[in-house]
């Protein structure tokens, strides 16, 4: 379907219609619409889809449909038609289209997102997160901030993935940034201590913002690695960010310590009550500089994550990825710009949040030139990375390619502790070996059977 007919067909106006009249009456009227989908749509694969669409909001104990119908309620109603428009219009229908007219263009393949981090500052200090290797005095200056979304835009991309540092240490600039990408969906994450509700209340109204909020566990897991007190305070954020409408999840990195917990139903059930929607799972990479192979999950504790991810994915009224063990759905590894890539405070162009080598800096070079800095051609040369999508990771799963190809492209360090490619590598190779006897014993789909 081509641009331009797509946006006549699924009008903005349209589909903020839609979305009023689903927001009246969710439990039915999805149904309703699913059902006119049915009879509306000519490709019998459509069709299909409506109709299974149409019989899932229909069972009021479907797990996706309870999603759907908790989502609707509890966001304001601004946030329903500004996500509506700026998620599946903008970033999901019209994006691949306008991508492919930039690739053409510019000769440069287009990522779908940009992970960019507004500081490397950060008003807490935990165990292994490279946001405390960075330099912490100095921010990306909103000009260079700006000029990047602009360029992406211009390009077809429009969702913008923000990390840190922590960064809503630069609050105002962030909604300043939202106002003015005005079609483009903001993603943050955020360790949520500064989230008051005034602030909620201000991300409600501008609308295309959500939010990723930091934990390691309960009290006891998130106190111990953030600090005292932080637990409350999160819990506090949610709330706020519910009152007033605002889309979010939690994010936890699950270590050798915490896997159990993060895992359990009894968490996944909690954040469930305070209103998350989403839930992003991340296995804990020693890149940082005080670096620990033992507080790595084990090979064991990455299946049990997987098969819990598995589960809940039947049950639970959330969604959650799990960034490493879902790469059966993105057929591998998405970092180098083929879906995404990092642009960190300092302006270094990365691949992946978790790889920190970089040939260009944002700060001399258009993101043009950028998306064609040699490691990123390597990146897409090379994916995916294994056969087996299970072990997608040029990092943890096949360390071997990421010596490669900082190597071979003269990528330079991008930390302050300027720790070698060589260096972070080698060590992981017995972790690599043994994930990948498990992995490829494991189905794609379920069910999970290793032995
Ligand atoms: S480099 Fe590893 S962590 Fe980054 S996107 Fe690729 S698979 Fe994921």
């Amino acid at each position: 379907m081509s641009f331009e007919l797509a946006k006549s067909m699924i009008g903005e106006a349209a589909l903020k219609q839609g979305l009023r009249y689903i927001r009246n009456n969710p439990e039915k009227n999805l149904v309703n619409l699913a059902k006119w989908g049915e009879r509306l749509a000519r490709e019998p694969v459509h069709k299909g889809y409506a109709k299974q669409w149409a019989e899932m909001f229909a069972d009021e104990n479907n797990n996706w449909r309870q999603l759907a119908v908790r989502g609707i309620n509890q966001l304001a109603p601004n946030v329903v038609e500004k996500l509506g428009v700026n998620m599946f219009l903008n970033a999901g229908m019209l994006s691949p289209e306008r991508r492919k007219q930039g690739e053409q263009k510019y000769g440069v393949h287009i990522p779908w997102a940009i992970l960019i981090d507004p500081t490397g500052r950060c008003n807490l200090r935990c165990k292994g997160c490279w946001a405390a290797e960075y330099d912490k005095s100095q921010d990306m200056d909103y000009e260079t901030l700006n000029r990047v979304m602009t360029e992406a835009e211009n390009m077809g991309v429009n969702f913008f993935v923000i990390s840190g540092g922590e960064p809503t240490v630069r609050m105002d600039d962030l909604i300043s940034l939202a106002k003015a990408h005005d079609e483009s969906v903001f993603h943050v994450f955020t360790n949520g201590t500064l989230i008051t509700k005034e602030r909620a209340q201000q991300f409600a109204e501008v609308g295309n913002m959500t939010f990723a909020i930091s934990l390691e566990g309960f009290e006891k897991q998130t106190d111990a690695r953030r600090g005292k007190g932080v637990f409350k305070k999160v819990m506090q954020a949610m709330d706020n960010l519910k009152e007033a409408g605002v889309p979010f999840g939690f994010s936890g990195t699950y270590t050798r310590e915490n896997t159990e917990i993060l895992g359990s139903d009894e968490w996944i059930d909690l954040m469930i009550k305070k209103g998350c929607i989403l839930g992003w799972l991340f296995t804990y990479v020693p890149v940082g500089g005080d670096s620990d192979l033992e507080y790595m999950a084990t090979p064991e504790q990455r299946l049990f994550m997987l098969q819990q991810v598995r589960k809940w994915r039947t049950e639970k009224s959330i969604f959650v990825a799990d960034f490493w063990n879902d790469g059966p759905f993105t057929q591998g590894c998405i970092a180098g710009g083929r879906n995404y890539f990092h642009i960190n405070a300092m302006g270094d162009v990365e691949p992946c949040a978790f790889v920190h080598y970089a040939n260009v800096n944002i700060r001399d070079t258009s993101l043009v030139e950028a998306l064609k800095s040699p490691l990123f051609m390597e990146y897409q040369k090379n994916q995916p990375f294994n056969s087996n999508h299970m072990r997608p990771c040029p990092i943890i799963d096949n360390p071997e390619w990421l010596q490669k190809m900082v190597e071979e492209t003269n990528a330079y360090p991008t930390q302050k502790n300027g720790v070698t490619a060589a260096q972070l590598c080698r060590p992981l190779h017995g972790y690599a070996k043994a994930w990948g006897e498990i992995a490829d014993k494991v189905g794609v789909e379920e069910p999970i059977k290793t032995t």
